[in-house]
């Protein structure tokens, strides 16, 4: 388990820092918004700085021999900045309203969420862990003790750099990793990937670049009917939507299992939002770490030992992006409605596809993803569920955005209707606000050809079953005016 600072100050007996007497929690349930400030963020109990302090420090200095003052000995294992943003991100990943005490700090929920240095590093900690030996709290690999091999099934149409560590960074290791067309293959043809050396279910929402959406509550069913001790673990990767918009940790009532074991998130993308940082985190369900607590010791044994931690300068500035994530997120998801709407109706375009879209075919499944957060801040702006268009109004005002569907992230995949590689580079580079770049989830907006760039390293005959042609377009729409936007993408179809 880690050291962690914030908790010491706050397990639930003797006066909290606030003075408060008692067992210095009290129950306040804060929503997403208010967490996304305060957890994690308290001022500071000695100067009242509104902000926490930067903690740069890689060693900290002890009373005894092994006997560290403040909980924390070096760096690499823990620190109080990276400590400050995981129980951000265990409030954000894992409380519908968490309970949190009078100083903010604490979630009450019993899971928690480990930093990388990046969401690559995230991926090869909790990959790697499917061989690592069960002494050392790993999936135990093909024999579930012994370590070595194991089998990791994946979504087909996952992330590249996956991908790649997948097919080849992880081999050394005997891991086999298997892809599915989870949608397609049904609950057949799941139960029948799934082999007894099953360490991990490796899932997206939405995948890149199709954005499907993989059936998440028929794999979890499938996933609990297995023996509790031995199944294979969920994991998800939600990057594309940040938990603002989904969070399969939560249960969608409160005795349901949750969809989930294990999220995965690239925090470079819409949880740092100003395309400057990278980051990365995975976190556990509670109910993880109640029933299997060895995983979370595997991977803290891995994070440490593998040393791809993050600097505390970039979970500080980390800190300070996630604390607007609400907001920028139901921006982005406005707009991309808007956008996927105007590409929908437009002659030149094919193939849209953006799952908060009434009339995509990822829309029946998102009233079952959508966070609770995300449903009242919608019905905040007049969105009812389940959902119905509503009447409308003029083009461009809120409520006729409401006809087209539910914001759902700010991701959209579409094609240029009979486009080859050459066209397809014109148009791309013809854009004036939206800059060609690989990436997503920045304020900006940005435009990439997966073909070419972030697919590019797949063997052509898989991008070609995939369906990633040369004419498919990935666009992660910013949170500049929205008409702003349509006119730039406007612009760029005439000159095609
Ligand atoms: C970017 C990304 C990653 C990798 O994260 P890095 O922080 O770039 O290492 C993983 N999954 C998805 C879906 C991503 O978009």
């Amino acid at each position: 388990m880690t050291n962690n600072a914030n908790d010491q100050l706050l397990v639930a007996e003797g006066p909290s820092p606030n003075g408060h007497a008692g067992d210095g929690v009290q129950d306040h349930r804060d929503s997403f918004a208010t967490r996304a400030i305060h957890v994690g963020s308290a001022p500071d109990p000695v100067t009242g700085a509104i902000i926490p302090a930067l903690h740069t420090a890689t060693t900290y200095k002890q009373s005894g021999v092994g006997k560290p003052i403040g909980g924390h000995d070096y760096s690499r294992g823990s620190n109080p900045t990276r400590n400050s943003l995981e129980s951000l991100l265990t409030s954000l990943e894992t409380c519908p309203d968490s309970r949190t005490s009078v100083d903010g700090h604490d979630d009450a929920s019993g899971g928690e969420a480990l930093v990388f240095a990046s969401g690559s590093a995230a991926t090869a900690a909790m990959s790697y862990w499917a061989s690592l030996q069960r002494s050392e709290g790993g999936g135990g690999g093909t024999d579930g003790v012994k370590g070595g091999g194991g089998h990791v099934l994946a979504v087909n149409d996952c992330y590249g750099g996956t991908a790649r560590f997948l097919s080849r960074a992880i081999q050394a290791t005997g891991v086999e990793v298997t892809y599915l067309d989870f949608e397609a293959a049904g609950e057949e043809g799941i139960r029948a990937a799934i082999r007894p050396d099953t360490r991990l279910l490796w899932l997206e929402i939405p995948t890149n670049p199709l954005l499907l959406v993989p059936p998440l509550p028929l794999i979890a069913k499938i996933v609990h009917s297995l023996p509790a001790d031995t199944r294979p673990l969920i994991v998800v990767d939600t990057t594309f939507l940040s938990p603002f918009y989904t969070t399969p940790l939560v249960p969608v009532t409160p005795d349901a299992l949750p969809l989930a074991d294990v999220i995965l998130t690239s925090l470079s993308k819409y949880s740092s939002g100003h395309s400057d940082i990278i980051l990365g985190s995975l976190t556990l369900s509670p109910d993880l770490v109640r029933s299997r607590p060895y995983v979370l010791q595997g991977l803290r044994f891995l994070q440490n030992s593998f040393g791809g931690v993050p600097s505390p300068r970039d979970c500080h500035l980390m800190i300070r992006s996630i604390k607007t994530l609400g907001v920028r997120a139901l921006r982005h998801g406005l707009n991309a409605l808007r956008v996927a709407d105007w590409l929908s109706r437009h002659p030149g375009v094919e193939d849209v596809r953006y799952p908060g879209l009434a009339t995509s075919v990822a829309f029946h499944q998102i009233e079952s993803l959508l966070s609770a957060n995300a449903r009242k801040e919608l019905q905040y702006l007049g969105w009812s569920f389940p959902y119905q268009a509503s009447k409308g109004g003029k083009e461009g005002m809120l409520a006729h955005t409401r006809t087209l569907g539910v914001p759902f992230g700010g991701m959209i995949a579409f094609r240029l209707k009979g486009a080859d590689e050459e066209t397809t580079g014109k148009w791309l580079t013809s854009l004036r606000l939206i800059s060609l770049a690989e990436s997503l989830g920045g304020v900006e907006s940005l435009v990439e050809a997966p073909y070419g760039m972030t697919h590019a390293s797949l063997p052509a005959a898989t991008r070609e079953k995939l369906g990633i042609t040369p004419s498919l377009i990935r666009l992660s729409v910013g949170i500049e005016d929205v008409d702003d936007l349509i006119a730039d993408l406007e612009q760029a179809m005439e000159r095609m």
